[in-house]
């Protein structure tokens, strides 16, 4: 059935431009769009869109600096009834930040019926082609060359996270927080805010989007440059639910590729590390990907080909990221029902407090053989022996593509520790800085009135010992017992049958190796001696008279 003419987004917006009568087949091929999908009469007076983004208009020359990254989404929402632009709060040095939602309806109503897309790109401020790519992308929604995908999927576009590192083509942001190393500590006002958006919407899948490093001294020396337009990082984390990874591993990462590679771009899972040693990814819940993972999200991380100097073969890396982060829209849109069912799932059983253990530690393992993995071949220019020296990228020559064969290759995640699930942890009053920071985290607390008696198990830290994880970590040794307590005053428990409870789990375990006895603020309870915090393993038969 094509959609009326009259409510044709297509139409509306091509008519502005005289150019109806051409892009009528395309809204005719697109399947009609349920739920909400007709813009009310008279929306077609909207403003113009722009026809370009920033990049084009400077013919890909110029990076988007943060006064047009707002100007340019102000357009888009002057002109588009599918786009609402937001701002989710402020940077360190006072910036905007701004945020469209996208829908074709009223944004994310009803939510039950409604699957959300989270994208946000440039939590580094040095990588600029994530942020590129989305407003390419986010002209394409506004402009409804896309609302044949958004009939059960609304999108939050954040196209740049760290407004201040990217004026300056910096990392961090202004306060030297590296942000995607924030996500468990929430010390950056910016992923204070992105976080705070992410609770209010609880999106089923997302996307963190970056730029990898391709000239490091340790490839260049073996005489390669990795060439991947864009890597795909996967919830690799060991506490991600089973169902969500195998949907990112076995679906998503192989729709992404193959969609990059029918462009005439190439993709690949994301490894990390250098030719001495070399990994899938990280697990660390401070970074968005994983930390959202925990939150039972379908969570990718992007990582574009970055360059050197910054700007350079813009238009070739924006438009890869742009395919990318279609792709995860496409396939969000045309497995909606399946990643429902998992996402949907993963959060029930949470809920309900199925989840019967919580990995602490993580290593990796040796693969069966070596990986072999396509690179360009690099040369130096003045043609010395190559060395670990890097860019600047003159100084080398780039030569066939070859095969790089590494053996230093440790692709399994592997549980090294874990332990049971308890039914709640209990915090004392005293642990003001903990209750703040679970807090933060939207983890549902209640205050048990004083005298309350538990069973519970104490937890004692008997010493550190070094272990090879992703680095060298001091992880805690812990004994425990098993006793009856009284609560006091204030006292406040942490139940793990609820949406965060994986995650208060991996910060409250002493030998969690991300607890928060591994961040700064909180080396106080990174000593030897009780543990302050208790496990309380069930709570049948629990007299709770003071929970509110
Ligand atoms: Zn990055």
């Amino acid at each position: 059935m094509p959609i009326p003419l009259s409510r044709c987004p297509h139409l509306l917006a091509a008519g502005l431009l005289g150019l109806a009568i051409l892009l009528l087949p395309a809204c005719q091929g697109e399947a009609p769009v349920s739920g909400g999908a007709a813009l009310p009469d008279g929306q077609a007076a909207a403003a113009e869109l722009p026809a370009r983004t920033p990049l084009e208009e400077s013919d890909f020359q110029a990076l988007t600096p943060h006064d047009q990254v707002v100007s340019f989404l102000e357009a888009l929402d002057r002109g588009s009834p599918r786009v609402t632009l937001r701002d989710m709060g402020t940077s360190v040095a006072g910036r905007r930040l701004p945020y469209l939602e996208v829908s074709l309806g009223t944004f994310g109503e009803p939510r039950e019926d409604r699957l959300i897309l989270f994208i946000y790109a440039q939590q580094h401020g040095n990588e600029p082609s994530g942020k590129e790519g989305a407003l390419a992308l986010a002209l394409e929604l506004a402009r409804g060359d896309h609302d044949g995908l958004l009939g059960e999927v609304d999108v939050i576009l954040v196209p740049q996270v760290n407004p201040d590192g990217g004026e300056v083509h910096r990392r961090t942001n202004d306060n030297g927080v590296d942000l995607n190393r924030s996500h468990l500590a929430l010390d950056g006002p910016e992923v204070v805010a992105l976080r705070e958006l992410f609770h209010r919407w609880e999106p089923e899948v997302a996307v963190d989007v970056h730029e990898y490093y391709p000239w490091s001294g340790a490839w260049l020396s073996e005489g390669w440059l990795r060439l991947w337009d864009v890597q795909i990082g996967l919830p690799t984390n060991l506490n991600t639910h089973p169902g969500i990874r195998a949907l990112a591993e076995e679906e998503g990462l192989t729709r992404i590729v193959g969609a990059l590679e029918d462009r005439g771009f190439t993709g690949h899972n994301y490894v990390v590390g250098s030719p001495e040693l070399l990994r899938w990814s990280t697990t660390n819940p401070n970074d968005g990907r994983q930390s959202l993972a925990l939150l039972h999200t379908l969570s990718f991380i992007f990582e574009g080909k970055r360059s050197e100097p910054l700007a350079a073969d813009m238009q070739r890396r924006s438009e890869a990221q742009r395919v990318a982060q279609e792709t995860l829209l496409r396939f969000t849109a045309e497995r909606a029902t399946e990643i429902r069912r998992v996402v949907h799932g993963a959060r029930e059983e949470a809920r309900r407090g199925e989840i019967g253990r919580v990995v602490l530690t993580m290593g990796r393992e040796r693969g069966d053989g070596p990986l072999e993995i396509p690179v360009e071949s690099v040369t130096r220019r003045d043609g010395r022996e190559a060395s670990a020296s890097g860019p600047p990228e003159d100084a080398w020559v780039v030569g066939d593509t070859v095969t790089a064969v590494v053996e230093n290759w440790f692709p399994a995640v592997v549980e090294r520790t874990s332990t049971s699930l308890p039914a709640a942890y209990l915090v004392p009053a005293s642990e003001a800085g903990i209750l703040e920071l679970l807090r933060g985290h939207h983890v549902e607390l209640e205050v048990v009135g004083r005298d309350v008696e538990l069973g519970v198990e104490t937890l004692t830290i008997a010493g550190f010992r070094q272990e090879i994880l992703e680095g060298e970590q001091d992880i805690a040794r812990v004994t425990s017992r098993s006793g009856r307590h009284r609560t006091g005053d204030g006292d406040v428990l942490v139940r793990t049958d609820q949406l965060r409870g994986v995650l208060a789990a991996v910060l409250l375990e002493p030998g969690s190796m991300h607890g928060a006895l591994t961040q700064p603020a909180f080396r106080h309870l990174a000593a030897e001696g009780p543990y302050p915090v208790l496990r309380v393993p069930t709570l049948d038969g629990v007299a709770l008279a003071g929970i509110p």
